[in-house]
């Protein structure tokens, strides 16, 4: 299996998988070197580590031939798992169904504005139906169990003007996090002239209370750390 990285620290195994569907030409981790682990390596490594909590992420786990035998094996220890997708492989995500204890699905802007997702995602105009039709099929599968939504927020797709197009996708999610774009240097590159944090931190809160009419509980996450606002 291709991994870009592995961690294990605060009760959690984090294993950041390589390659990915999407070309979204922000992204960094599509750009960073990977090295080959086997499956067994890292059950082993599970095996011997006390953390319950395991988060499957990368760029997209999905496209990892051993992820359902690797999935199986960390559900068989008795680890709580989470796994991170772009939505673009629902059948993977109804196959590892009973061994994930809830997904992470990225929604990028609102669904049916495709030109916004064709510049977002790096995909051609074919493609794009492809992904947003996948997509709606994975949000679906993966509302059957613990669900956050992750919005990058890039001022120009997600902003008071798009959220309303954007909520009828994140109903039936257990919660949103919304991530102030460039706030990680280890998550994203610089995009559309940007190179700081955006947008200011008070319109990620307008944005959150705004979400929280459609969900219970919306994370902030950004150069104030993480703010939790409930409903
Ligand atoms: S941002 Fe997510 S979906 Fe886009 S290329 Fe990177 S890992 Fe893939």
């Amino acid at each position: 299996m291709h991994l870009i990285k592995i961690s294990d620290s605060n009760g959690q195994i984090r294993l950041e998988f390589s390659g990915c569907n999407l070309k979204c030409p922000y992204c960094i981790h599509i750009r960073q070197p990977s090295k080959e682990h086997s499956l067994e390596e890292i059950v082993e490594l599970a095996k011997n580590s006390d953390s319950t909590n395991v988060f499957l992420g990368g760029a997209e786990p999905t496209l990892q031939k051993e992820l359902m035998p690797l999935m199986e094996a960390l559900h068989n220890l008795g680890k709580h798992i989470i796994l991170k997708s772009d939505g673009m492989k629902p059948e993977v995500l109804q196959e590892v169904l009973p061994f994930a204890d809830g997904f992470v699905l990225e929604l990028k802007c609102p669904l049916e504005d495709v030109e916004a997702t064709m510049e977002l995602t790096g995909l051609s105009e074919k493609r794009v139906h492809k992904y947003i039709d996948m997509l709606e099929r994975s949000l679906q599968i993966s509302r059957s169990k613990w669900l956050r939504i992750w919005i990058r927020v890039i001022p120009e797709y997600v902003n008071m003007d798009t959220i309303p197009r954007i909520t009828p996708y994140i109903t039936g999610a257990t919660e949103v996090m919304l991530y102030q774009f460039l706030s990680n240097p280890e998550f994203d590159i610089p995009f559309k002239g940007h190179s700081s944090p955006v947008p200011p931190w008070d319109e990620l809160e307008e944005l959150g209370k705004y979400i929280l009419g459609t969900v219970p509980r919306v994370v902030l996450v950004g150069e104030k750390g993480k703010v939790v606002m409930e409903g």
